[in-house]
C-alpha cells in the first residue's frame, strides 16, 4: 500500500499530522481473481432500463452543468424521504433527510459537527472500522467499547464504558459490519438513555445494510430524539456502491447543523442526477434484495452443515470460523479463485453474498478446505 514514491520521500517524512503517523489507508485488497466476494457489494449489475434512464437523467443534467449544482438536493431529498417513509411506515419530510457522497461522507459531517479536537467518540467493536478512522481524520479521539464473544452488545459493559468515558458520539450499527449482528430496538434505546444520562451526545444508527434485515428499521426512533441520527447508503442494497450516495434521517435541526460543515455544493449534480434515476427503480433493485437475502441464508445453511460456526446474519454477507489462523484460511481460499474478507477478527473471516454460481464457487472452496483440514 505505502510503495515508496519517486524521490524516496515517505508519508512521515512529510509535515503530517502526529496522530497521521504510521498510519496505514483504509482498503481491501482489490485482486483480480474470479469471485470477488470481499467487499459486501451487491453482485448484480444495474438493470438496463435504469441504465438507461441514468444516462437520460444525466444528459438533462450536463445541460446546466456550467452552472452549480442544487446545493440543497431538494429533489433527492425529497424521494429519498419518500423511499424512507414507503419502506419503513415511518412518516419522514425532506427536512429530515441529508445526502452526502456515501454515508461516509455523511458520518464525516457528523463527526466535524459533533466531534473533533478534545471530544470522543465510541463503537463496539469488531465493527465498521471507518468509524474510527474517519473519527481520527477530525481529530476525534475513538474509545473501542465492548461485545460479548458471540458478537452482540455487551449492555451493561457498554452502559459502563459509556458513563466512564462519557463520548460525545455512539455509533451503533446494526446490521453491524463485519459480524451481520442486528441489534435490538431496546438495546439501542438503553444506549441512547445512557449516552443522555453521561451527556448530551449524538447517538448514530448506521443502518447500512438494514433492508438485508430479518428486522425492521430503527428510523422511528428518531421520534422525539433530535440527539438520534440514522444513516442509510445507496451502496449495498441499492447496488450502486460506484455511485456514492449516502444519506441520513434526522430531526430537522440535525440537517441544519450539518450544513455548518459541508462543502459548497459539496453533491454534484451528476450524482444527484443519477441517484434519482435509481431511486425511480426502487421495486426493482429491492427484488435483488430478496434475492441476496436468500442466498445469504443458504450460505449461513451450508456453512453450518459443513461444520463452520457462524454467527447470525442481518446483512448481505456471512461471518464463519473458527480457524487457528484465519489470515492463512483466507490465503488458501483465495488459492482456489474466491476473494473473501480477512477482516482481522481473530479466527474469523467475512464473505458477501454474491449470485448463486459465485456463491457455489466459495462453498466447494470451502469444502475442499474442510476436508483438508480434518485429513
Ligand atoms: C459499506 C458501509 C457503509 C457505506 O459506506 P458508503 O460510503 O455509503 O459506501 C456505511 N456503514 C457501514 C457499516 C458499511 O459497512
Amino acid at each position: 500500500m505505502s510503495s515508496e514514491p519517486a524521490g524516496g520521500v515517505r508519508i512521515d517524512d512529510l509535515p503530517i499530522r502526529d496522530e497521521l503517523r504510521g498510519k496505514s489507508p483504509y482498503g481491501a485488497p482489490q485482486l483480480d481473481v474470479p469471485v470477488q466476494l470481499n467487499t459486501n457489494e451487491n453482485p448484480y449489475p444495474l438493470p438496463e432500463p435504469l441504465v438507461e434512464r441514468i444516462a437520460e437523467r444525466v444528459r438533462e443534467a450536463a445541460r446546466g452543468l456550467n452552472r452549480y449544482p442544487d446545493r440543497d438536493a431538494v429533489e433527492l431529498r425529497t424521494q429519498l424521504a419518500a423511499y424512507l417513509s414507503r419502506t419503513t411506515g415511518h412518516l419522514v419530510g425532506i427536512e429530515n433527510v441529508w445526502a452526502a457522497n456515501g454515508s461516509n461522507e455523511v458520518i464525516q459531517q457528523l463527526l466535524q459537527t459533533f466531534g473533533g479536537p478534545g471530544r470522543t467518540a465510541i463503537g463496539f467493536e469488531p465493527s465498521y472500522s471507518m468509524h474510527g478512522l474517519i473519527s481520527r481524520g477530525t481529530g476525534t479521539g475513538w474509545i473501542s467499547g465492548p461485545r460479548h464473544d458471540d458478537f452482540t452488545i455487551d449492555l451493561p459493559a457498554a452502559e459502563r464504558a459509556i458513563a466512564e468515558h462519557r463520548p460525545d458520539v455512539i455509533f451503533i450499527t446494526s446490521p453491524n459490519n463485519p459480524t451481520g449482528t442486528a441489534v435490538d430496538r431496546d438495546t439501542v434505546l438503553a444506549l441512547f438513555d445512557a449516552a443522555q444520562a453521561a451527556k448530551p451526545s449524538l447517538v448514530v444508527v448506521d443502518e447500512a445494510y438494514v433492508e438485508f434485515s430479518h428486522r425492521p428499521s430503527l428510523l422511528s426512533l428518531i421520534e422525539g430524539r433530535p440527539n438520534l441520527v440514522v444513516s442509510r447508503t445507496m451502496s449495498k442494497a441499492f447496488g450502486a456502491a460506484g455511485l456514492r450516495l449516502g444519506y441520513l434521517a434526522a430531526a430537522p435541526a440535525v440537517v441544519d447543523a450539518v450544513q455548518l460543515v459541508r462543502l459548497p455544493y459539496h453533491l454534484s449534480a451528476v450524482t444527484q442526477a443519477t441517484a434519482l434515476a435509481a431511486l425511480e427503480h426502487t421495486d426493482t433493485l429491492l427484488g435483488y434484495v430478496e434475492q441476496l437475502k436468500a442466498e445469504r441464508d443458504r450460505l449461513v445453511t451450508e456453512l453450518r452443515a459443513i461444520g463452520f460456526s457462524v454467527t447470525d446474519s442481518d446483512a448481505n454477507f456471512v461471518q464463519f470460523g473458527r480457524f487457528d489462523d484465519a489470515h492463512e484460511a483466507w490465503q488458501k481460499i483465495l488459492d482456489r479463485g474466491v476473494l473473501v474478507r480477512d477482516n482481522g477478527v481473530p479466527g474469523w473471516l467475512r464473505v458477501t453474498a454474491g449470485t448463486p454460481t459465485e456463491n457455489d464457487a466459495f462453498l466447494d472452496a470451502v469444502r475442499e478446505l474442510m476436508k483438508e483440514q480434518s485429513a
